[in-house]
């Protein structure tokens, strides 16, 4: 793959960063710079936020009918896939996600999303309402008006289709800003698309916090969709104050992964290995939190340790590899300071804990899959997002203690429930606190579905009619009927 030096995306032309600063883009299998991105600052935020603003009241965009924004969205959903091989091998590239993974889930998802959104004309149509007066009423669902999205490293090409497809198909304009850890992908995205739409509908804006600070902090943006940590996602609430902008936070996890004893164990076992260490367990649904029941305990844990330790460890971009590396060292040394935490307050370290042995795994971002054993649930390493492939197992007795386990944790993201009692299923999903709940499976995202979160895990919903409708607002036109053309409101003085 040859380096890229991808300069901002702003009103339809490639445009160099105010002050010209690049950041490098690092293969975490290798530690090589594969490419760089600009840096933006406030005033490049700012520029984008102005291109859109004005193509937004030009009515470029926002006057087209659905369908007609609808068509513009499947071409993206085609370029997309035409570019699918290269997208793939750009993101495990920068990611150090494995190519099987950005092969089958991260790009076809991508061009998927944007298809799915492109047919959506009848969700936005106009609703009438059935009123008990004398009026027509309707719902109308307009654009929000200039929506800029920050998006998370872990999923680059995916957060792009779910925040840009139905921002767009709504009738917005978007400033999109990817993680300045892993931007390779959507910036090439932009240069795929380039032309396809209308100048300042869709602009790019690469960097870290300071271009994202002027976003949160813009008068001129409307709506920020938000993918990231907690805590930033709190710094932005206190930003977006200042306009009482629309927002939308897609927050961090902690989730529980609840085994009864009466589960089909095998799948059980593949559940759970992919729900941590699927992507390295760098995923906000990561299930981080096992709950065995203690009938099963020793059995599942050892069996489970068994299959993680023989996984391929290697760099990502190799087709037999079935770990990779994480996004960056400095991430993979956090992951490392929390297990040594978890030893440290008492946990039983079962596999993994520390960087593979051997050359190959040197220069790059390597830890190997980890496994903690009796961990209590108030213990640092049930309690925080590690957001790595540490698995904190906890051991319980009974539906009602795996409840109020599940429950007690300050993120609601999502929740797995392994069981063949469907009754007992029932029970335990209505109680748990969080926005998705896999009975039996694990990571099923659908376009139709909603995602989001409870509690810190942020608001708002991403996907479905509910995600869709994030973008749009309400209007109500209500037309008098009275008979005779005179309402009650023109008769009242
Ligand atoms: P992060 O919060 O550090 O950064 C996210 C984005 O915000 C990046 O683009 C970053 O440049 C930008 N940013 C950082 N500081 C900012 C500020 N002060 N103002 C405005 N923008 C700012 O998160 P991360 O490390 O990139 O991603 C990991 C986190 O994302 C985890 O907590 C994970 O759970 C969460 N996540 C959540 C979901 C979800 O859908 N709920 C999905 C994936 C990841």
């Amino acid at each position: 793959m040859n380096a890229k030096n991808y300069k901002l995306f702003i009103n339809g032309q490639w445009v160099v960063a105010e002050k010209d600063e690049e950041l490098p883009s690092i293969n975490p299998s290798t530690g090589e710079v594969i490419g760089t991105i600009a840096k933006a600052q406030g005033a490049d935020a700012n520029r984008a936020v102005q291109a859109a603003k004005a193509a937004f009241l030009s009515g470029v965009w926002s006057n087209l009918t659905t369908e007609e924004r609808g068509q513009y969205l499947e071409k993206i959903a085609e370029a997309i896939r035409h570019h699918a091989k290269e997208l793939a091998e750009i993101e495990s590239a920068d990611t150090g996600k494995t190519i099987k993974h950005t092969t089958f889930i991260d790009v076809p998802t991508c061009a998927d999303t944007f298809a799915y959104f492109a047919k959506v004309h009848k969700e936005l149509g106009d609703k009438k309402l059935a009123i008990g007066a004398p009026v027509e009423s309707k719902i109308c669902y307009d654009p929000i008006g200039v929506v800029a999205a920050i998006a998370a490293w872990n999923y680059p090409l995916i957060f792009f289709g779910w925040k840009v497809a139905p921002a767009l198909i709504a009738g917005n304009t978007v400033v999109y800003k990817p993680s300045s850890a892993a931007s390779l992908s959507v910036a090439r995205i932009f240069e795929i698309i380039q032309g396809i739409l209308p100048n300042g509908v869709l602009n790019l804006i690469t960097g870290g916090k300071e271009a994202g600070e002027a976003l949160a902090k813009s008068v001129d943006v409307d709506m920020l969709t938000f993918t990231g940590g907690t805590q930033t996602g709190q710094e932005i609430m206190r930003m977006a104050s200042a306009n009482t902008k629309k927002l939308c936070l897609e927050l961090g996890g902690k989730s529980p992964n609840i085994v009864f004893a009466d589960a089909n164990l095998d799948a059980a076992i593949g559940g759970t290995l992919s729900g941590i260490f699927m992507n390295q367990g760098q995923m906000c649904v990561a299930g981080s939190r096992l709950l065995l029941e203690d009938k099963i305990y020793d059995e599942f844990i050892e069996r489970l340790a068994k299959e993680a330790k023989r996984f391929k460890i290697g760099n990502a971009l190799d087709y037999q590899t079935e770990f990779g590396p994480l996004i960056n060292t400095a991430h993979r040394d956090s992951v490392l300071a929390y297990v040594e935490k978890g030893k440290k307050e008492g946990a039983r370290l079962v596999c993994g804990g520390k960087i593979p042995d051997g050359a190959e795994y040197k220069n790059g971002a390597f830890i190997e899959p980890t496994i903690f054993a009796d961990v209590k649930n108030s213990m640092t390493i049930a309690q925080e997002e590690i957001f790595g492939p540490v698995l904190s197992v906890i051991k319980f007795s009974g539906i009602e203690e795996a409840i109020k386990i599940a429950n007690d944790s300050k993120y609601g993201l999502a929740a797995m429930v392994w069981t063949n009692d469907k009754a007992k299923a029932e029970l335990v999903s209505s109680q748990l606190r969080c926005g998705t709940v896999w009975v039996n499976t694990y990571g099923g995202f659908y376009n139709e579905a909603p995602f989001g979160g409870y509690k810190q895990s942020g608001f708002g919903r991403e996907l479905g009619l509910e995600g869709l409708l994030e973008y749009a607002q309400a209007k109500h036109v209500c037309i008098d009927k009275t008979p005779g053309g005179i309402s009650l409101a023109s008769s009242w003085f």
